[in-house]
């Protein structure tokens, strides 16, 4: 959405003088960052959480997110969830919310490979900073409605949508076309894959054509999600790179 904000403002269609632009969710390249900062003329800075934990961390000038201790507890392990140290890529990260006491949230599996840096920043903020790997590479990409022009979707609207639907224990969307995805599910036991599955592709078509991406697909995989050779579950697959033509 800010990629998008900015393209307009390129354009000359939008006149936009924020203070600070803040990204969430998706991790920016630092050419789109140098771009947003220059088109908006504000700082860029990025926080990172998830629906669970909400905000977690905030960005520094140092490129670097420091987290905020008094609201979540971060614990970067390994894939026994043995905690890994700092200056070393975890596996996953484990989330506990210290300021939901409706619905406590402890030590929830983030799926996120995060690194702790194990020396100050040199920012000065005294909080743990952290660098957060493995989701930019998981936005899906497709070709606009008028075959102009593609159309991005960040991997948490897809996931957002599918953690809505009671009775999904595990799932995957892979994109195994330009236009097509197809969804791998897991429903919890007892539940009714059929329905459960039905729904969910109700809900990721309506999220689709919401997009103006109608033109796409969605279709049940026969088979159940299946895991990296890292033992991880990739919750969306987007479609190779196409090799080059010659
Ligand atoms: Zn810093």
């Amino acid at each position: 959405m800010l990629r998008l904000l900015a393209t307009e403002q390129q354009a000359g269609r939008l006149q936009l003088h924020p203070v600070l632009v803040l990204s969430t969710a998706e991790g920016l390249p630092p050419a789109e960052r140098d771009r947003l900062e220059r088109v908006f003329g504000a700082a860029v800075r990025e926080v990172y959480g998830c629906t669970e934990s909400g905000y977690a961390a905030y960005g520094c000038a140092q490129g670097w997110l420091h987290l905020l201790e008094d609201w979540v507890i971060v614990e970067p392990v390994d894939a026994g969830h043995n905690p890994v140290p700092p200056g070393t890529v975890s596996h996953t990260v484990l989330m506990t919310n210290l300021a939901n006491r409706v619905q406590p949230i402890i030590r929830y599996d983030v799926g996120d490979r995060v690194l702790v840096r194990p020396d100050p920043c040199p920012c000065g903020d005294p909080a743990p900073a952290i660098r957060v790997q493995g989701r930019a590479s998981d936005v899906l990409t497709f070709p606009a409605a008028g075959g102009r022009g593609v159309v991005t979707v960040p991997p948490l609207a897809l996931a957002t949508v599918v953690d809505r639907t009671p009775g999904v224990e595990l799932f995957q969307i892979v994109q195994t076309a330009p236009t097509s995805l197809s969804v791998r599910l897991r429903p919890d036991p007892g539940a009714d894959p059929d329905r459960i599955g039905a729904a969910v592709e109700e809900g990721i078509a309506a999220l689709l054509a919401n997009l103006g991406l109608a033109h796409v697909t969605v279709d049940p995989a026969p088979d159940p999600p299946e895991q990296t050779t890292g033992g991880k579950y990739r919750t969306v697959i987007p479609l190779p790179p196409a090799p080059p033509s010659s």
